[in-house]
């Protein structure tokens, strides 16, 4: 399908981005790989009056780490992220998720920024801001603000970022010694977006969890933390009864969209079989990172 008629504009750096959001604001649309907002364009689901196309801004690529945090540069591709070391060292959980969105080809094109922008609910990369407590650097007009995960995502694909603010990087905390993390979705083919995705992390000291983190994706309009669940954990020792209770309290109060692909009661029982999965597979790998 062709594209409806759109003006185009490729800025050098983020500060002439930033001039050309704050000049077109709602009539702008910022565009990365395009994965998301081509087919929107085609499909007439998009009707901005002019793409910044932030492809030409180098400063916007690149990962790296420091005072326990890693920084992703918002243009850096899903596929670099993917393959970069200190992306599996510090931050395993992400790199769990990663080979799980779409396909190579999506994820060569795709840029982390993209995906954390177009907040889709039922994406890996919000799941796994919104477990982690990510941040999202925003640069506008006056400077730059910091929006903790839990204040970026507002709705189905919408964010608090502010018309005149293009995304910059986003920052996750490094995994200490004795978490263990995890990545579990079910989907109907590989490649696919998941039905139902947990992003899980368990912080063991000594045989205790001292730190429990689980967000969903895909059972409501915004990545959510189980925060009932989460509680639970903290302070008990892991076993297989106390991760069947964390599944109840995690899911007794969900209430998933039902689409074409499951029910929501089908949701549930998957979002409950995940938690338990994703807490097991997260309790082995914190044991081993003791
Ligand atoms: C066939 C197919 C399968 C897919 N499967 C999955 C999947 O399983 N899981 C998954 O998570 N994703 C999947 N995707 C989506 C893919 O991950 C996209 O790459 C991602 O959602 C958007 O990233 P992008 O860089 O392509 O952004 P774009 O499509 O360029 O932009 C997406 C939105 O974010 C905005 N935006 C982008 N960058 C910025 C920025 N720096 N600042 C402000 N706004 C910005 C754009 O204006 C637009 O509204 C799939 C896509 C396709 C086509």
């Amino acid at each position: 399908m062709k594209l409806p008629h759109v003006d185009y504009e490729a800025p050098e750096t983020v500060s002439e981005a930033v001039d050309l959001l704050a000049e077109h604001l709602d009539e702008a649309s910022v565009l990365a790989g395009g994965q998301s907002l081509i087919p929107l364009l085609a499909l007439r689901l998009a009707h901005p009056a002019v793409l910044i196309d932030i492809n030409g801004i180098d400063e916007l690529s690149g990962v790296s780490a420091a005072d326990g945090w890693v920084a992703i540069g918002a243009m850096t591709r899903e596929y670099v992220a993917e393959e970069s070391q200190t992306v599996a060292d510090a931050v395993p959980l992400l790199a769990a998720a990663l080979p799980l969105i779409g396909h190579e080809a999506i994820r060569s094109r795709g840029t982390v920024g993209g995906s954390l922008a177009h907040a889709d609910p039922a994406a890996e990369l919000p799941a796994v801001a919104r477990a982690l407590d990510a941040e999202f650097v925003v640069r506008g007009p006056l400077g730059e603000r910091i929006v903790p995960a839990a204040e970026w995502f507002e709705g189905y694909l919408t964010t608090s970022r502010r018309p005149d603010e293009l995304l910059t990087e986003v920052r996750f905390p490094a995994a200490g010694r004795g978490t263990g993390t995890s990545f579990q979705e079910v989907a109907r083919r590989h490649g696919d977006f998941a039905i139902v995705g947990l992003a899980a992390s368990l912080t063991l000291s000594g045989d205790l969890i001292s730190d429990a983190r689980l967000a969903f994706a895909g059972i409501s309009d915004v990545p959510a933390r189980a925060a009932g669940a989460e509680d639970l954990l903290v302070g008990e020792r892991p076993s297989a009864e106390l991760f069947d209770e964390a599944a109840r309290r995690a899911t007794d109060d969900i209430d998933p969209p039902a689409d074409l692909h499951g029910s929501s009661d089908y949701r549930k029982k998957v979002a409950a079989a995940l938690v338990r999965r994703g807490l097991r597979a997260a309790a082995d790998n914190a044991y081993e990172r003791q």
